[in-house]
């Protein structure tokens, strides 16, 4: 399929035929021949998605639904890894101990073999990647 399904918005107007008061929208975005995202995200009617992309309705809403969970599902890991770590990582680049954050990490990560730095490093980049994933804009 030449677009990438990306989700479901509650966007009301659809980009391709301008028709206004939809209940919802699928978010799209063009894709190149190796299947990466090749252009500027929009935002269609489940019809309109559909023969742009040449498939069904039905198939339209099938992928913006899988597209959905899988966003609900890192969201959810986003937030389980800020509620975890972020004070902890906050403490210690406010000069705190590394102690603490070692000790939560280890009550949460206990087959880890790995060095205390390491493991601040590991999460400092669980939580650039979580904080994104909260501010996902289509
Ligand atoms: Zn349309």
């Amino acid at each position: 399929m030449n677009f990438k399904i990306l989700g479901t918005s509650d966007i009301t107007t659809c980009d391709h035929c301008g028709r206004r008061g939809l209940k919802l929208t699928r978010v799209m975005v063009p894709r190149d021949a190796d299947g990466n995202a090749d252009g500027e995200v929009f935002y269609a009617g489940t019809s309109c998605a559909a023969s742009l992309a040449g498939v069904t309705s039905r198939k339209i809403t099938e992928l913006a639904e899988v597209a959905d969970f899988q966003h609900a599902q890192r969201v959810e890991w986003a937030q389980e890894k800020i509620d975890t770590y972020a004070a902890a990582v906050e403490a210690r680049q406010a000069g705190g101990r590394l102690a603490p954050f070692w000790e939560l990490y280890r009550s949460r990560n206990t087959h880890d073999l790995i060095a205390p730095l390491d493991a601040f490093n590991d999460v400092l980049g669980w939580l650039t990647e979580a904080r994104s994933i909260l501010d996902r804009k289509f």
